[in-house]
């Protein structure tokens, strides 16, 4: 930049740049604290502790919020926008601009009483989640969940007014989706899969799982679903494995990714299916653009992009024979006595019983969408006002009574089993399903431009694979919304047919259909 600039009081824009960006990393750096804090309310905060440690997240929503939203840094930014960066800088400076702009916007129409309200009533909410879903009582945890959606309803009308409310707070999670376009998506997925899950369930020849649940000391398990992880990408010098009840993965740093699962020693695949759910969105958090943490080059594009890549590594990979060729020698040494008389096929062939059950996070591939459809709607008609919280309960036994042909027995096997509303996570749920149906996508494409992928599995590399989610997926970070970024990966619109053609026919086969 010349002085002449400098003296007129004008900065060269990409030294405006540098500093709307540094303002961006440091907003960053408070909100990776944010994270930190949230991991460790999940992990190790005492039972105790919880009400100071509201104080601490809503102290630091406030900063986050503060930081992100003053002024000077919206004054800057705007003149960015207005300058030739914004409209013919590089791809990814332009791109960076153009998103600041609009998280800038959203942010700043929320006012600062209600992001502290929130960040404070959704701890606290949490907690009450937890001895609510431990006692069975959903009486205990209605008021808070009507607190939590009354708030959700005023934000969705402050950040994005004008829209649908859900589309609104969906906004957060997928951006660019609209629930017009994922309920129709939905509403062909469903079809095809209340179909398959009958032909399943009818069929009498459902594949018997007690491999599966024999003996699986814990500590062995560790030690076998790490080697796993590791040898799939997921790089444990940028990242940890810890235990909760309600696994999750979340990043706080450039270099540092941390995973967590819950064991269960009569159940393999609760940890082994659970950490490659979670390392696969571990690796898709390690593969963004390190130089860019903290702005929209070096985030993920959306939750459906980011539960693609855990769905993909969990089941389109996890669960596929090619797979079970490379890890059975492996699990055989970590389980000698559980898997004495069994062989790689009947551990596969065992991962792919589909039995309606009452609970999302146990439930198999199939039938997971249905109860992901389910919450779609539920959460929809709560933010949109035809459906009471007060009603929520009796709503979901209904529903899930229509959808499974069966009735939750308690409230813990229903209504209250998730974390989210109580987190305030609303509009999240359908990410599960998009994730689903992108990954069923991007693999159908990987194998195309990829021939030799399964053997390359079979033999246990997995950096095929992994490199070309790198080069389509992970490198755009943010600057793509999901849909033009499946479509560029793979070629094809978005569309439910990959995912209803892979679970026909890996499940019609599965129960000799
Ligand atoms: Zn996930």
């Amino acid at each position: 930049m010349t002085t002449s600039t400098r003296s007129a009081g004008r900065q060269a824009p990409e030294e405006l740049f540098a500093e709307v960006c540094d303002r961006a990393r440091h907003a960053a750096v408070l909100a990776s604290v944010e994270s930190l804090l949230g991991w460790d309310e999940q992990t190790y905060l005492p039972e105790r502790a919880g009400g100071y440690r509201a104080e601490q997240a809503a102290a630091l929503a406030t900063l986050v919020h503060r930081e992100r939203t003053d002024p000077a840094y919206g004054e800057r930014l705007a003149r960015l926008a207005d300058g030739p960066l914004a409209t013919s800088g590089p791809p990814e400076v332009s791109g960076t601009i153009a998103l600041l702009q609009r998280d800038f916007a959203k942010q700043a129409r929320l006012p600062p009483r209600l992001v502290e309200e929130l960040a404070r009533t959704c701890v606290e909410a949490q907690q009450a989640w937890r001895s609510a879903r431990a006692a069975s009582s959903w009486n205990q945890l209605q008021p808070w969940l009507e607190r939590v959606f009354a708030l959700k309803r005023e934000q969705a009308s402050c950040q994005l007014p004008g829209r649908d409310p859900y589309d609104a707070l969906m906004d957060d999670y997928e951006p660019g989706a609209t629930w017009q376009a994922v309920a129709l998506l939905f509403e062909r997925l469903r079809a095809e899969i209340v179909r398959l899950v009958a032909a399943c369930v009818a069929s009498g020849r459902r594949p018997d799982d007690a491999v599966l649940r024999r003996d699986y000391p814990r500590a062995a398990q560790e030690r076998f679903v790490r080697e796993v992880a590791a040898r799939i990408g997921f790089d444990f010098q940028r990242g940890r494995l810890d235990t909760t009840a309600h696994p999750f993965c979340s990043t706080m740093g450039p270099d540092d990714c941390r995973i967590t699962t819950r064991w269960d020693e009569r159940f393999l695949p609760t940890a082994l299916h659970g950490v490659l759910h979670e390392a696969g969105h571990g690796l898709y958090e390690q593969g963004l653009p390190r130089d860019w943490f903290g702005l929209p080059p070096g985030q993920a594009a959306s939750l459906g992009i980011h539960e693609s890549q855990s769905r993909l590594w969990e089941n389109l990979v996890g669960r596929s024979p090619a797979f079970w060729e490379w890890c059975f020698p492996v699990a055989r040494s970590a389980f000698p006595a559980a898997l004495a008389d069994a062989d790689a096929a009947s551990v596969q062939r065992a991962l792919m019983a589909v039995s309606p059950s009452f609970i999302r996070v146990e439930a198999d591939e199939v039938t997971y969408n249905l109860h992901v459809m389910m919450r779609f709607d539920l959460e929809r008609a709560l933010v949109q006002g035809t459906l009471a919280v007060a009603d929520l309960r009796d709503a979901w036994n209904e529903r899930f009574e229509r959808d499974f042909g069966m009735r939750p027995p308690s409230d813990a096997d229903g209504v209250l089993q998730d974390i989210h509303w109580s987190a305030g996570l609303v509009g999240y749920f359908p990410t599960y399903s998009l994730g689903n149906i992108f990954a069923a996508q991007l693999i159908h494409a990987a194998r195309e431009r990829l021939p030799g992928l399964d053997g390359e599995i079979a033999a246990g590399r997995f950096d095929g694979l992994l490199d070309w989610l790198r080069m389509h997926v992970h490198a755009h970070g943010r600057l793509l919304e999901s849909e033009p970024l499946v479509e560029r990966a793979t070629g094809m619109p978005v569309s439910e047919r990959w995912l209803v053609d892979s679970l026909r026919s890996r499940y019609a086969s599965a129960h000799g259909l």
